[in-house]
């Protein structure tokens, strides 16, 4: 390529949520593209972080970190700085899914899942931003929405993941706009129906009707999303940031 604007060398970049699932998948594929990885979740990662070393051949680290606490997040970022040298990118990922219908939900229920699904992506856009500013850099954030915030999925009741994740896409336009000025691109990826731990152990008559709805006709992959993340967070995109990038087998297309 003529143009390398896809790489990442020489970038450091935080994948939250990247001990499983479409974290780490993904934080595979941006070392590939020859960035520099920091995953941060609940448990810890190191094993991932080192495979992805081994494989690619670029430094990576791995901080247990829950998203749902700012003190947490804020040493965290501290910690990731002082280790790699700098921060550049973010990929804003970790979230949880709760399937209860709205009327048996508990207000601990509600609460936990906005807890990790917005407040969490917040809090982590939020240290990050600080970061960037505090060390006059710019930077990109890609943050992990999902289609439950265009669409109601059935026939699973999932009223307190939707919102949040609704939220989220919103949270991303606003970033977008404040941060703008800065030199932060904020993007957000809404992904459909895809295979990770968190679908996997979903009822099979469940995830035999969300195939047969996806004109696609299957679930989708994480390797599937890796590339519209190296290109928001990529040179590829200067120009695009508030943007909600729906990739979905085409369901909220019908
Ligand atoms: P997984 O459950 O496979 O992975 C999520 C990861 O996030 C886990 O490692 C989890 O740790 C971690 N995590 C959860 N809570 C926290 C927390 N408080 N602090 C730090 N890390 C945390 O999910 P997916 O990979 O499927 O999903 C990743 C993202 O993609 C989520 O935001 C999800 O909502 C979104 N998404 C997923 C879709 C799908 O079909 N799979 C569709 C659309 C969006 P632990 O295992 O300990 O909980």
């Amino acid at each position: 390529m003529k143009h390398d604007f896809f790489n990442l060398k020489n970038k450091v970049a935080i994948v939250t949520g990247g001990n499983q699932g479409i974290g780490k998948v993904v934080a595979g594929y941006l070392a590939d593209a020859g960035a520099d990885v920091v995953i941060f979740d609940l448990n810890d990662a190191s094993e991932v972080a080192e495979k992805i070393a081994e494989e690619y051949g670029v430094r990576t680290a791995a901080f247990v970190c829950n998203v749902t606490d700012p003190e947490d997040v804020e040493k965290n970022i501290q910690a990731a700085a002082e280790k790699m040298g700098t921060l550049d990118l973010l990929f804003n990922n970790a979230g949880i899914c709760l399937h209860k219908d709205a009327l048996d939900c508990t207000p601990d229920d509600w609460l936990k899942v906005v807890n990790v699904n917005l407040n969490g992506i917040f809090f982590v856009a939020q240290a990050f931003g600080r970061y960037l500013v505090a060390h006059n850099k710019t930077g990109n954030i890609v943050n992990t929405a999902s289609m439950s915030g265009t669409i109601v999925n059935i026939p699973q009741g999932q009223a307190s993941y939707n919102s949040s994740k609704a939220g989220v896409a919103h949270l991303t336009k606003s970033l977008a706009v404040e941060w703008a000025s800065k030199g932060i691109r904020v993007n957000s990826i809404s992904p459909g129906y895809i295979k990770t731990e968190m679908t996997g152990t979903v009822r099979q008559d469940w995830q035999d009707y969300w195939v047969s709805t996806i004109p696609f006709r299957r679930m989708g992959t994480p390797e599937e999303l890796a590339g519209a993340v190296i290109y928001l967070l990529s040179d590829a995109s200067t120009y695009t940031s508030g943007l909600d990038m729906i990739i979905d087998g085409c369901f909220t297309v019908v």
